[in-house]
């Protein structure tokens, strides 16, 4: 007979009642930036009892997210750093949306846990006014800036028409613009000629640069062209549709790649 699991026995539930006792991730809040004594954290943490404060501390080093080094105090462990990362995107989420800023959420590209060059667990600290990862090691100065990524995009005009493009791993019915990375060494007019090729198997006859989109949700800055192109459609395995649209009923959409769209349109009817 299957026996159920006690909630106590699945991992994710344990995490979720140690932190949500009562000053467990303010404490946690208050180590970001490195370690501190009982005292000074309870003065952070203002309120909180000796006795709670003590049981906190306790249950917290069990579980390996904290230690307690002789003469430093409290700190996170590289281990504990790696969940309290998730505090650091709570952060910035509490920043944007109090200041009534819903675009600038935090990026979905993969957070840096490690130091490239030491490969020990980045902390938080607090550069130019931001908390930000960096590297403990002295004479390490690594900090992960998560600068956003450029990206190329192209809006493909064939046989008097846009060819927008679905992504094997979008959803039916989405389509967007081709789009991709730079290689090293590489221009965007020839990136984005080279994607046009991969992607449809469409050759450039004249290209135009529309302009860029800053893609906040996903930390890509968007420089986009608009390419005429020949040749016979041929798609590669990462674009699972395309769908052509007759130039003079191509609407923009209000996301992505749809905002360079919209300044074509723009400057396409301008002319
Ligand atoms: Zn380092």
């Amino acid at each position: 007979m299957k026996q159920e699991k006690t909630s106590s026995e699945i991992p994710v539930m344990a995490l979720l009642d140690l932190l949500g006792r009562r000053w467990t991730l303010r404490i946690l809040w208050e180590l970001r930036n490195g370690s501190q004594s009982f005292r000074s954290l309870q003065n952070l943490c203002g309120g909180v009892s000796p006795t709670v404060m003590s049981k906190r501390l306790s249950e917290l080093r069990k579980s390996k997210i904290i230690n307690l080094t002789k003469g430093q105090g409290y700190s996170i462990t590289p281990e504990g750093l790696t969940l309290c990362v998730t505090l650091f995107h709570i952060n910035n989420w509490a920043n944007n949306t109090a200041s009534g800023d819903f675009t600038h959420q935090p990026s979905n590209n993969p957070v840096i846990r490690f130091c490239p060059y030491c490969g020990i667990a980045l902390i938080l600290k607090k550069i130019e006014d931001k908390d930000r990862l960096s590297c403990p090691a002295e004479n390490c100065n690594y900090v992960f800036w998560d600068n956003p990524v450029p990206v190329v995009a192209a809006v493909v005009e064939h046989d008097g028409s846009i060819i927008l493009a679905r992504n094997t791993k979008w959803p039916e019915n989405v389509f967007g613009l081709v789009t991709g990375f730079l290689e090293k060494n590489e221009t965007t007019e020839q990136a984005v000629k080279r994607e046009v090729k991969e992607e449809l198997g469409l050759d450039t006859l004249c290209i135009d640069y529309i302009g860029i989109h800053s893609f906040f949700e996903m930390n890509q800055l968007i420089i986009g062209y608009h390419i005429k192109t020949q040749g016979k459609i041929c798609l590669n395995d990462e674009i699972a549709e395309v769908k052509p649209v007759e130039i003079n009923k191509i609407k923009a959409w209000p996301f992505g790649t749809g905002f360079i769209v919209q300044q074509w349109l723009e400057k396409f009817n301008k002319q």
